[in-house]
């Protein structure tokens, strides 16, 4: 535990979705909030209007929420250090930037596109690592500054970063950074439409907001020394920073959308459980000290350090996703996977067939027959429906392989028969049905397997699946010889 109460931001720009990687900084941030006792915020980053787009907001909020991040200050919750929307703080970025422009650490600049593209190309040409403003208007008079404002000249705000320093921090994952300030471009603090940049709304935003700790993805330590030029000309306190491994594919390129999905609501969408992609996204990057893979959140919060964070990049495997949301389905109640089956076969198909053989219903205790043999079967939860469609509705084809090799002639009489041993039972349980099956096999001398594969094409259509007994008793009597009945009829032909 550390000492000071922190405060932690998530601070996403929207684009729409919410990445993965943003989920894994947004649960760092939540899981070391939560392990000190501190306050999650979230701050939408929305100062650039090129890349505004409707909806972007409330469909992250909703990721958010659904990954169970519930944030203490932020839009919709409020909070003392609001507005938590940038675009809604513009006047304070003003201020400040008009602060650094009194103190000399930031200066107004009126070049023209035309003349920082020919700078630009004239340092292009002279081979210079990187092309850098040449701070003309640092130099300007006090008249000509106050001419080009009073002429309405397009202008942006740059800071004045001085040359030949050495800028130096720590970071809690990296440990001690060190950049030169000659490698520094005089950063665009506020554009020429009155919006500030990134850095600026950044780090004004951090401090009044009393952020304690940043932390946030590798992408970002680029941008580290900029900030911290800002808090040093500000006079302000420095946040502690912590910059996250980069993800990557299994390639070890960077993460992309190329290689897969990359936003939180397509893994929604597919099926997975909340509680396994938190699990795995809190993974990537950290580890307990141990083989440990199988987590809860509250035991994240138990456990969870930043001094455990790697520096080397973490692999995003699909396979793990996919092993840990079984692990996870298969350790709920039977009551929580009911629910979660119930809303798929509301989205499913399944859920708007006319007429099956249930008149359209799954009562509760059909659902958890099926749900309690196939739970150790099934990754996912829509695999409760697509891997056994047959529970819901009677086959009308059979695997075409099975049939060739489990059906002949004699296959209709004997199918006739268990039918006939099955009419006679009285509401059978699964160990009846085996008992019938068994006589049966006696009666007609005949091996049970030679009954039993049969069996289940015809009551299935497939040749794999749970123990074929369980199917007799959660389809029932009268079903399953509804079941043998149309399957001689149409495999007979
Ligand atoms: N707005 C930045 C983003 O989109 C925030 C980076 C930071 O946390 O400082 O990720």
């Amino acid at each position: 535990m550390i000492n000071e109460i922190p405060r932690v931001r998530f601070a996403p720009s929207p684009t729409g979705y919410l990445h993965v990687g943003g989920l894994r900084t947004a649960l760092y941030n939540y899981l070391f909030a939560k392990r000190n006792n501190g306050k999650f915020i979230l701050r939408i980053e929305d100062t650039d209007r090129n890349r505004y787009v409707e909806g972007a907001v409330e469909n992250l909020i909703k990721a958010l929420k659904w990954s169970g991040l519930q944030f203490d200050e932020g839009p919709e919750v409020g909070g003392n250090f609001g507005p938590y929307f940038q675009s809604e703080r513009l006047d304070i970025y003003k201020k400040y930037a008009d602060e650094l422009i009194a103190k000399g650490k930031a200066y107004y600049c009126f070049c023209t596109p035309e003349r920082l593209k020919a700078l630009r190309e004239e340092q292009e040409k002279q081979k210079l690592p990187q092309a850098k403003y040449d701070k003309h208007c640092l130099y300007l008079s006090k008249d000509e500054i106050d001419k080009n404002l009073s002429n309405g000249i397009a202008k942006v705000v740059r800071l004045n970063v001085e040359p030949n320093q050495v800028i130096k921090f720590d970071d809690i994952i990296r440990g001690h950074i060190e950049f030169e300030s000659n490698n520094i471009d005089d950063q665009v603090l506020i554009k020429s439409d009155g919006y500030p940049t990134y850095h600026l709304a950044n780090v004004v935003d951090d401090h009044l907001m009393k952020i304690t700790h940043v932390i946030r993805g590798e992408e970002w330590l680029s941008s580290t020394p900029k900030h911290v030029l800002l808090y040093d000309a500000f006079g302000w306190e420095r946040p502690n920073f912590a910059h996250l491994p980069l993800l990557l594919n299994p390639d070890r390129s960077k993460l992309s959308k190329r290689q897969g999905d990359v936003a939180v609501e397509d893994y929604r969408d597919k099926g997975y459980l909340k509680e396994a992609l938190i699990n795995f996204v809190a993974l990537l990057g950290w580890n307990d000290g141990d083989d440990k893979e199988f987590y809860y959140m509250d035991e994240l919060i138990k456990r969870f350090s930043l001094d455990r964070v790697n520096k080397a990049g973490a692999v995003f495997d699909l396979q793990k996703l996919n092993w840990l949301n079984s692990e996870h389905l298969r350790k709920k109640s039977i009551e929580e996977l009911l629910n979660l089956l119930k809303d798929e076969i509301q989205k499913s198909p399944i859920g708007m067939i006319s007429q099956n053989f249930k008149d359209q219903k799954y009562p509760d205790d059909y659902l958890i027959k099926i749900i309690q043999v196939m739970k150790e079967r099934v990754s996912f939860v829509k695999e409760f429906i697509d891997t056994c469609t047959y529970f819901y509705e009677a086959p009308t084809e059979y695997e075409h392989k099975s049939v060739e090799k489990n059906w002949n002639s004699e296959t209709p009489k004997h199918l006739n028969k268990l039918k006939e041993k099955f009419s006679s039972l009285n509401n059978p349980t699964k160990e009846d049905f085996e008992l019938a099956l068994t006589t049966v096999s006696e009666e007609l001398n005949l091996g049970k397997g030679k009954l039993i594969h049969p069996l289940r094409l015809a009551v299935s259509g497939q040749s794999t699946g749970p123990g074929m007994f369980d199917i007799l008793f959660i389809l029932g009597k009268d079903e399953v010889i509804n079941r043998i009945d149309t399957a001689i009829k149409i495999l007979a032909q």
